[in-house]
C-alpha cells in the first residue's frame, strides 16, 4: 500500500508475514566434532581416518552430545544473513555466548518501510495465565482487526519519519518514531555449540526434554536457521534431538 504524506509525497510502504534466513558462510560438519575429540585421545589424525568407520564416529558424536562434553561442537563456523522485524532481533541479541551479531545501521542509511503484519496461520490469542498458557487461532475478524490496526500505525509512523527527513532532521533522531514491527537484517555467526543451545531456547520440539515456550516468530528464524544446519552436520543434529534437543 501507499501512505500519503503531509509533505505531499507518496512513499509505498510493504507487509510482510515471513522471516528470511540464508547461509552466506559456514565451515561446519560433522569431522569437525570428531576432529576436535580425537586430538583427546589419539592426537592429530587424518580425515580419512575420522570418516572411516561411520558408525564409530556417530557413537562418539552422541557419546559427547549425552555427556555434554561441548567444547568439540565449536570448531565450526556459520554464518547466516537474517531478515526479521526488529522485536526478533531484540530477543535474538540476547543470546551473548558463541554468536557474532552486525545489523543494518539506522544512522548511516535510510531505512526501508517494510513492516511486519500476522500472516492468517499465526495464533493471535493467548489463553491461560503467566507460565501456563497456550495460543490459539482468533477468529478472521480479529485478524482483519489486527492487520488493520497495525498497517495504519505503520504507515503513519512512516510517514511522520519522512517528515522529519525531509524537514532536515537526522536519520538517528527520526528513526525514534518507528516501530518494532519494522524490518531489520543482520549477519548471525555461530558455531554449532551455540546454535544448539539457541535452538533448545527458541523452538518447541516433541523430543525437547526442557520445554520452551519462545514467540512464535523468532522461532520461525530457529527452524530456518536449524534446517540449514541439519544438511552441514547431520550426525551432531541427529545427536542433538536424541538427547532432548540440550546443548552439551
Ligand atoms: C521463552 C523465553 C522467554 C524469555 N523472557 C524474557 C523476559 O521476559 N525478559 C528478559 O529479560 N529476558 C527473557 N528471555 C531471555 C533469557 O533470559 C536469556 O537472556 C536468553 O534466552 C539467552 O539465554 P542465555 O543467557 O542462556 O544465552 P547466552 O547469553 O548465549 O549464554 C549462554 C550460557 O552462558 C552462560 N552465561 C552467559 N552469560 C553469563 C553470565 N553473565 N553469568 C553466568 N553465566 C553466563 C550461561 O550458562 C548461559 O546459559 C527469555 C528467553 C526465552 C527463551
Amino acid at each position: 500500500m501507499s501512505t500519503d504524506l503531509p509533505t505531499g509525497t507518496t512513499v509505498p510502504v510493504r507487509f510482510r508475514d515471513d522471516v528470511t534466513v540464508e547461509l552466506v558462510k559456514h565451515s561446519a560438519s560433522d569431522s569437525d566434532v570428531l576432529w576436535a575429540a580425537r586430538v583427546s585421545t589419539a592426537g592429530e589424525q587424518s580425515l580419512e581416518e575420522l570418516t572411516k568407520d561411520p558408525e564409530r564416529s556417530k557413537g562418539l558424536i552422541n557419546y559427547l552430545m549425552r555427556d555434554r562434553h561441548g567444547s568439540p561442537f565449536e570448531h565450526n563456523s556459520m554464518t547466516f544473513f537474517i531478515s526479521a522485524p526488529i522485536f526478533v532481533f531484540r530477543e535474538f541479541m540476547r543470546h551473548r555466548v558463541g554468536w557474532s551479531y552486525n545489523e543494518e545501521s539506522g544512522r548511516y542509511r535510510e531505512l526501508e518501510p517494510v513492516f511486519y503484519v500476522p500472516g492468517t496461520d499465526r495464533k493471535l490469542v493467548q489463553q491461560g495465565r503467566p507460565g501456563k498458557y497456550e495460543f490459539v487461532h482468533g477468529t478472521p475478524e480479529q485478524h482483519k482487526a489486527t492487520v488493520a490496526a497495525m498497517e495504519e500505525s505503520y504507515a503513519q509512523s512512516y510517514a511522520a519519519y519522512q517528515q522529519m527527513l525531509a524537514a532536515g532532521v537526522a536519520r538517528e533522531v527520526a528513526r525514534a518514531t518507528l516501530p518494532v514491527g519494522l524490518y531489520s537484517s543482520m549477519y548471525a555467526t555461530c558455531n554449532a555449540r551455540s546454535l544448539m543451545h539457541f535452538l533448545g531456547l527458541r523452538t518447541q520440539h516433541e523430543l525437547a526434554k526442557v520445554a520452551s515456550f519462545p514467540q512464535r516468530e523468532i522461532e520461525m528464524v530457529g527452524e530456518r536457521m536449524e534446517a540449514l544446519w541439519t544438511q552441514l552436520m547431520p550426525l551432531t543434529h541427529a545427536a542433538f534431538n536424541a538427547n532432548g534437543r540440550v546443548a552439551p
